[in-house]
C-alpha cells in the first residue's frame, strides 16, 4: 500500500511510538531526579506539566492539527482544553536553537545530574538509564522527527519554523 504524502489526521501506531520515545525520557528523567530528592522530583514534574500545557497553549492552537490527531495527538487534546488561535501565528513564530532551551532542560538537567551522581556513586542501573536517555534523546526524537512526525506533517508543507529550523541545521 502506497504511503500518504501527508496525513490528515495520524495513524493510532504513530502517535503510540512517538508518545512512547517522550513518555519514556520523562519517566527516565524523573527516576534519575528522584535519587537526588524528591522536592527535586516534585520541581520536575511540575515542570513537564507546565511544559506540555505551555505547548498546547500556545503552539498546537496555533496549528493545522488543531482538533485533528497531529503524530502525538496534542492537536486534539488541545482542542478540548484551549481556544483556536490563529495559523498566522504558528508561522509568524520564530524559533531557535536558544528559544528551543526549555525543550532540551527536560533531557540535559537529569543527564547532568545523573553524570554528577555517577561521579560521587558509581551505579550500573544509572549508567545504563542515562545512556538509554541520550539514545532517546537523540536518535528517537531525530526518528520520530524525520522519519513519523514532520515526515508525513501538513503544517510543513504550509510551514512550520521549527522544522526549518532543524533542515537548516542538516543543509
Ligand atoms: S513539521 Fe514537525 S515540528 Fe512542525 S508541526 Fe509538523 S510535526 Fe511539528
Amino acid at each position: 500500500m502506497e504511503q500518504p504524502k501527508t496525513y490528515e489526521n495520524y495513524p493510532c501506531w504513530i502517535m503510540i511510538i512517538s508518545n512512547f520515545v517522550s513518555i519514556a525520557i520523562y519517566l527516565i528523567g524523573a527516576f534519575i531526579i528522584s535519587r537526588i530528592g524528591f522536592i527535586w522530583l516534585g520541581i520536575y514534574v511540575l515542570y513537564i506539566l507546565g511544559f506540555e500545557i505551555r505547548l498546547m497553549k500556545h503552539h498546537c492552537v496555533n496549528c493545522y492539527y488543531y482538533g485533528k490527531y497531529c503524530a502525538f495527538g496534542k492537536g486534539k487534546l488541545s482542542s478540548l482544553l484551549f481556544k483556536k488561535g490563529g495559523s498566522d501565528k504558528f508561522l509568524k513564530k520564530e524559533i531557535t536553537w536558544k528559544s528551543m532551551l526549555p525543550d532540551f532542560l527536560i533531557s540535559l538537567v537529569p543527564l547532568i545530574a545523573g553524570v554528577i551522581l555517577l561521579i560521587l556513586n558509581f551505579s550500573w542501573l544509572l549508567l545504563i538509564l542515562i545512556v538509554i536517555l541520550v539514545i532517546l534523546t537523540s536518535v528517537g526524537n531525530g526518528f520520530i522527527r524525520g522519519s513519523l512526525a514532520c515526515k508525513y506533517c501538513k503544517q510543513r508543507e504550509i510551514g512550520c519554523p521549527a522544522e526549518q529550523l532543524f533542515n537548516k541545521n542538516k543543509k
